[in-house]
């Protein structure tokens, strides 16, 4: 990608590229057995920047974002209105759909983190009103065209939830990206937001983050404000798992489900199914394991740019995390049949 971005590689060469990644990543993850694949994102310039890449009426010199390593990742600003996207996130989907033989989760990117191309300085003759006006409209547009057209479920990601508090410790920021997210949101059925999703983490990029020292427990009582049906939490490279799950359990509404990471994307360490297995059991003991399920961290490379993983393991890493779930499903089983050959079987086992 950086070569075609020099000039160095032609259009139909790139694109020749791209298809044979998209479509090895779709066979590599299959074989994994997961039971809800993606494309691996092989052919976004980011995971934030999809939709405006290539858009004339951006400039250089948006808002930085430091990571814990020291680097940085800034974002264009926007030069003059009216802002439409320039890709939506159902011309992937499309791709993979043509491929995949196992429902495909498609990731979008979340209106809050595309307000941060609106230059505070204001623009003349667009307001930051019409300017908004026309984020939710496109944003709306890029998560229904996905439920439209198949998509298991459609995941938000919205990574600067737990930096915005960095930024702002009052709250403010956070709650107003929630808000925004939120008006995205009220323009879905009860039935559709079911089928929508949220992802949080602490950044992930060149192997760094830049808020894991933010606390969860200041993010995620808001975080579940938001009116989605599941949530993909970074949990695995948590210091403290078990103070997290007990926030999660008190905060997240009965409807929304939760999967929990269980692999990181940061470490170069390999889970075995059987670490894997564990941090599920740990999760299982204070979350109610009917709306339990298993994500990684992050995505292995959210920015193109990004080598720090490789193919390989990111797979292996993968591979491991559906191996690990499955075997706390047959953990979990085993404990209920004891429970059940114990004693008459009650409601709740007979539920379960
Ligand atoms: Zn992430």
């Amino acid at each position: 990608m950086q070569q075609a971005a020099a000039g160095g590689i032609s259009q139909d060469k790139m694109a020749a590229l791209y298809d044979s990644a998209v479509r090895d990543t779709i066979r590599r993850f299959e074989a994994t057995g997961s039971p809800i694949i993606t494309d691996g994102e092989q052919t976004k310039p980011s995971f934030a920047t999809y939709p405006i890449h290539g858009l004339d009426n951006l400039a250089p010199g948006g808002v930085t974002i430091p990571f814990a390593d020291g680097h940085t990742r800034q974002l264009p600003k926007l030069t003059r209105g009216p802002f439409q996207y320039r890709t939506y996130a159902v011309s992937y989907l499309e791709e993979a759909k043509k491929h995949a033989r196992v429902p495909v989760k498609q990731a979008v990117i979340s209106a809050s983190a595309l307000s941060l191309l609106y230059p505070p300085e204001g623009i003349p003759g667009y307001s930051r009103d019409a300017f908004l006006a026309d984020l939710l409209r496109e944003a709306e547009r890029d998560i229904r065209d996905c439920l439209a057209r198949g998509a298991a479920t459609v995941q938000i990601d919205f990574t600067e939830g737990r930096l915005a508090i960095k930024l702002d410790p009052s709250k403010q920021l956070l709650r107003s990206f929630i808000d925004l997210n939120n008006r995205v949101l009220e323009r879905f059925t009860a039935a559709e937001r079911a089928r929508i999703g949220v992802h949080t983490c602490p950044g992930g990029d060149h192997d760094s983050t830049h808020s894991a020292d933010v606390d969860y427990a200041e993010l995620l009582p808001d975080l579940f404000r938001l009116t989605v049906g599941n949530f993909y939490i970074q949990l695995a490279s948590e210091a403290n798992r078990p103070r997290v799950l007990r926030v999660i359990k008190e905060n997240a509404k009965p409807e929304q489900r939760i999967f929990i990471g269980v692999t990181d994307p940061i470490s170069s360490q390999v889970e075995t199914p059987e670490e894997v297995r564990d941090r599920v059991l740990e999760a299982a003991d204070i979350i109610s394991v009917e709306r339990l399920g298993t994500t990684d961290d992050c995505g292995f490379s959210p920015f193109a740019d990004d080598t720090s993983t490789a193919r390989d393991t990111a797979f292996e890493k993968i591979r491991a995390r559906v191996a690990g779930t499955r075997l706390a499903e047959e953990a979990l089983d085993s404990g209920k049949r004891r429970a059940k050959t114990a004693s008459a079987p009650s409601q709740r086992e007979k539920r379960a």
